[in-house]
C-alpha cells in the first residue's frame, strides 16, 4: 500500500526542525532511518501530515566516549555500533545487541534513537540500554532534559516524549573498568523480532557485584527492567546460586502472553535460561 499523501522538510539546524515541531504539533513526525516510521505509513497506521527529516541536520551522527561516558548521537545507525570497538568490553551488551536487529539493510539505516523512540516491546535496543542505565537527552524549542530509557516508555508505541521534542542524543555512563554483560536473543529465524531477549550488564568491585542491570524484550507491554533480579544481586557474589535466583526472579517479573511465536510458559523459560547464561558470561570479565 502508499502512504496518505504528507508534507515534507528536510532542516538543515536543529532550530529549524523545533520551529516546525512547534508549528505542527502532534501532525508532525520526526523522520530518522525511516525502517518503522515509513512501513507504519504504507499501512495507514500512521497518516502524519508533516515529515521532518532529520537526516540533514549535522552533528547528530557521533558515537564516542567523552569523560568515560558513551555517547550516542540520533543519527548513528544500527551498523554503526555493529562495526563500534566502542560497543564491546565493558559494554559488551550494547555491542552484543547491534548485530542482532533485523538485518543488514535494516542496520544500514535504522537509528539507535529512532528505535527508542519509536517504544516497540520487541525492540532489542531499549533493554540493552535499560540494562546500562541510558539516558536520553531529548530537545526543543523550550530547552532540552534528560530522561532514563526506563522512563522514556509508557507502554506499547508510546512514550513520554512531546510531540515538538527530538532526542539528539543516547549517553550511557561509565560503569568502571570491571564491567561485562551480554545480549541473548531468541528469534524464530535471522532477521526477526524477538520471541524473547534479555539484557545482562553487571559492574563489579572488589569481586562482588556493584552493580547489576537486567532488562527483558518480547515479555511485555515494554521493555521491562528485572529490578528484584538486580537487587538481589546488588553486593552478592556471583556464584551458581545467585545466578539461579536472580534468573528465577527475572523470569517472574516477565509479563509474557501467548502468541506465534510461543506459549507464555515458553518464552517465561527462555528468559530464565538466558539470564543465566548473560549472567555466567558477565562473571568472566
Ligand atoms: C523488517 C524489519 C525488521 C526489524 N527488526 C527489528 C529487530 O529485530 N529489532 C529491533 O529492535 N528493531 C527492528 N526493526 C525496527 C528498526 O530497528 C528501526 O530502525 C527502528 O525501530 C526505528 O529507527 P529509525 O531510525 O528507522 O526510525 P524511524 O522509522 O525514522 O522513526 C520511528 C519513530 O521514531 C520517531 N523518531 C525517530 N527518530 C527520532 C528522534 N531522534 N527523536 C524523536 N523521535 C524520533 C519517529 O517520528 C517515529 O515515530 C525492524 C524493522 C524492519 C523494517
Amino acid at each position: 500500500m502508499y502512504p496518505g499523501r504528507f508534507e515534507y522538510q528536510a532542516p538543515a539546524a536543529l532550530g529549524e526542525a523545533f520551529a516546525t515541531l512547534d508549528r505542527y504539533g502532534d501532525e508532525a513526525k520526526v523522520l530518522a532511518g525511516g525502517q518503522s516510521l515509513i512501513p507504519l505509513m504504507k499501512l495507514r497506521f500512521a497518516s502524519p501530515r508533516l515529515l521532518v527529516d532529520i537526516n540533514r541536520v549535522p552533528g547528530l551522527d557521533g558515537l564516542a566516549e567523552e569523560e568515560g561516558e558513551l555517547r550516542i548521537g540520533a543519527l548513528v545507525r544500527h551498523k554503526d555500533c555493529e562495526r563500534s570497538s566502542l560497543l564491546g568490553g565493558r559494554w559488551g551488551v550494547l555491542g552484543d545487541a547491534a548485530p542482532q536487529i533485523s538485518d543488514p539493510i535494516v542496520r544500514n539505516l535504522g537509528t539507535v534513537a529512532g528505535s527508542l523512540a519509536h517504544a516497540d516491546p520487541q525492540g532489542d535496543w531499549g533493554s540493552a540500554l535499560m540494562a546500562v542505565d541510558a539516558r536520553v537527552v531529548a530537545r526543543g524549542s523550550e530547552g532540552s532534559r534528560e530522561i532514563a530509557v526506563e522512563d522514556l516508555f509508557e507502554g506499547p508505541f508510546t512514550t513520554t516524549l512531546e510531540p515538538n521534542e527530538v532526542i539528539t542524543e543516547v549517553r550511557v555512563p561509565d560503569p568502571g573498568p570491571q564491567a561485562g554483560g551480554t545480549y541473548l536473543k531468541l528469534e524464530r529465524k535471522v532477521g526477526d523480532f524477538a520471541t524473547a531477549a534479555v539484557a545482562v550488564h553487571v559492574s563489579f568491585s572488589n569481586g562482588t557485584v556493584r552493580r547489576a542491570g537486567i532488562a527483558l524484550t518480547g515479555v511485555g507491554p515494554r521493555n521491562l527492567r528485572a529490578r528484584a533480579a538486580e537487587e538481589a544481586l546488588a553486593g552478592a557474589t556471583l556464584d551458581d546460586e545467585a545466578i539461579g535466583e536472580a534468573a528465577r526472579l527475572a523470569a517472574e517479573a516477565a509479563e509474557p502472553r501467548d502468541d506465534l511465536r510461543g506459549s507464555a510458559e515458553y518464552k517465561r523459560n527462555v528468559v530464565r535460561v538466558f539470564v543465566e547464561r548473560g549472567l555466567r558470561k558477565a562473571r568472566e570479565v
